[in-house]
């Protein structure tokens, strides 16, 4: 590491440091609209139980939305980042080495929001409800608008410990204007080069069925990540077109294999005496 580089890391690991410390205090709940940030660090790195782990090669293209949910007793090894939050160890490297670049860029990207437990999912689901029932949505609208903003249990990527809510040091709102900063213009540009994407794309979301979220990325892997951003397509058209290659594939192994089927021999008449 050269040294622009190693410093870049150590103010990082400073700065993320004093970001979180600040977010913890109430002053700054309308930031990363997860408000109880502190909250959700110290419930989330207590974790819950690892049971099993049951990941396969391609864990990295683990598939969680609206209509596909953590699978049960999903479990990871996790790893601490500088500000007390959670990834999955896995990525912890790339995630660094992305940070890090994005420092040395002399820009300052703050992880707001990492692995969350389904506890914390489950609270941030309640309270987002509880703020549209209060500013007069009914109950199933609300339930309905909540879900395009704050994945219901079970079905929100943070789980996976493989999302990151990335913002600018200096802008920490989540919301639309989150893309204009050179953080996020950075993270845009590059992030793939790391294994990472922008998950929810604006014009994707009908796709993904979660709204246009300049800052939430998602690790899936360099190969795939390069492959995304090159073909445009959002996680869950990528995974489409693995398995429609997959199923050629099959089909063609079939047709070679396939045994040659025997012509049934003509039937032999006979005259009745
Ligand atoms: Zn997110």
């Amino acid at each position: 590491m050269n040294k622009i580089r190693f410093i870049a890391a150590i103010m990082a690991v400073l700065m993320t440091a004093t970001v979180f410390a600040q977010a913890a205090e109430p002053a700054a709940a309308a930031s990363c609209h997860v408000e109880e940030l502190g909250n959700i660090a110290a419930e989330d790195a207590a974790g819950e139980d690892i049971e099993e782990v049951p990941h396969s090669a391609d864990w990295n293209l683990l598939l969680v939305n609206p209509w596909n949910s953590l699978p049960q007793k999903y479990a990871i090894e996790k790893r601490k980042l500088a500000n007390g939050l959670l990834v999955d160890a896995r990525i912890y490297d790339d995630l660094n080495a992305m940070l890090i670049d994005c420092w040395a860029a002399g820009l300052h990207p703050v992880v707001c929001s990492a692995y969350r437990t389904n506890v914390t999912q489950q609270r941030l689901y309640n309270n987002k409800i509880a703020r549209l029932r209060a500013a007069g949505y009914g109950w199933t609208s609300a339930r309905k608008e909540a879900a395009r903003w704050v994945a219901p249990p079970g079905t929100s990527e943070h789980q996976t410990g493989m999302a990151l809510d990335i913002v600018s040091y200096q802008y920490q709102l989540l919301n639309k204007q989150q893309e204009n900063t050179p953080e996020q213009k950075w993270l845009m540009e590059h992030c793939w080069d790391y294994g990472f994407v922008l998950r929810y794309p604006e014009d994707k979301t009908e796709i993904t069925g979660i709204g246009y979220e300049p800052w939430h990325y998602r690790y899936v892997g360099r190969a795939a990540a390069k492959a995304m951003q090159e073909s445009g397509l959002c996680l869950e058209e990528y995974l489409e077109t693995l398995k429609a290659a997959e199923r050629e594939t099959a089909l063609v192994e079939e047709l070679e294999t396939a045994q040659p089927v025997p012509v049934a021999p003509a039937p032999v008449t006979t005259m009745k005496k």
